[in-house]
């Protein structure tokens, strides 16, 4: 089995078609794994809404996607994310807007737990401080944790009561062992904060021996295209211009 593992796609459409084609040019999957955060900040909520119910798919609820249907305050949020969410919850149909409330906090598929944030926290805690992943594997009955959210791709290992982080890069597929737990992040599709701004994602091949393997990869899109989309619905300019910088 082969499963694509996205995450923060955040409305943005050329990116998440860009992936879609790189996963299939590397042999294909036959399910998404999503992680959350399919709206906010981007400019196509309801045509990546339509793209992923389209795919053999499995999602999980991100602050956005909450704060979008009012289950999470948009004030919560900075200036430009809280605009881009009253944005998208006028434009969304009903359809989509009960797609987004039936999704789960939480789901376990196999070897693997899936949440946005945190397993203390789901959709709001940012998984980048070792307090913060050694509360999560306090709470993690799978060998395998995948969250998103904070939209960097990298990896958190234990070992004797601590925990060390390491960020993904793209060389090799690295084999799980279940004796080593770790909590996976496979990056943001639509939005990268580490630097660099190629869209990010994760695939998973159980095939062969052992606990299966995760490869990291990054893809270009049309990145002028998606901030045009931004600019032209009137969204904030520097959700624009932010895509570019991959910050
Ligand atoms: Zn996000």
């Amino acid at each position: 089995m082969r499963a694509l593992i996205l995450s923060d796609i955040h409305s943005n459409l050329p990116a998440f078609d860009a992936v879609l084609a790189d996963a299939e040019g590397r042999g294909g999957y036959d399910v998404v794994w999503f992680l959350g955060d399919l709206v906010g900040y981007g400019a196509d909520p309801g045509p990546c809404i339509a793209r992923l119910r389209e795919l053999p798919h499995v999602g999980i609820a991100g602050n956005h996607d909450h704060a979008v249907i009012g289950k999470l305050n948009p004030d919560l949020f900075n200036g430009a994310a809280r605009a881009a969410a009253l944005w998208t919850a006028q434009r969304l149909a009903d359809d989509e807007r009960e797609y987004l409330i039936a999704l789960p906090e939480v789901r376990w598929e196999g070897s693997f737990t899936h949440v946005h944030g945190s397993l203390r926290d789901p959709v709001m805690e940012y998984l980048i401080s070792e307090p913060a992943a050694l509360a999560t594997f306090a709470l993690l009955e799978t060998p395998f944790c995948l969250v998103g959210h904070s939209h960097y791709p990298l990896v958190w290992t234990e070992q004797d009561g601590r925990a060390e982080v390491f960020l993904l890069d793209t060389s090799e597929p690295v084999p799980l062992d279940r004796r080593q737990r770790v909590i996976v992040n496979p990056g943001s599709v639509g939005q990268p904060r580490d630097g660099d701004w190629r869209a990010s994602y994760l695939l998973y091949n159980d095939e062969g021996n052992g606990d299966g393997t995760l490869q990291h990869c990054r893809v270009e899109y049309d990145v002028a295209a998606a901030q045009k989309r931004i600019l032209d619905a009137g969204l904030p300019e520097s959700l624009a211009f932010r895509l570019s910088d991959g910050r």
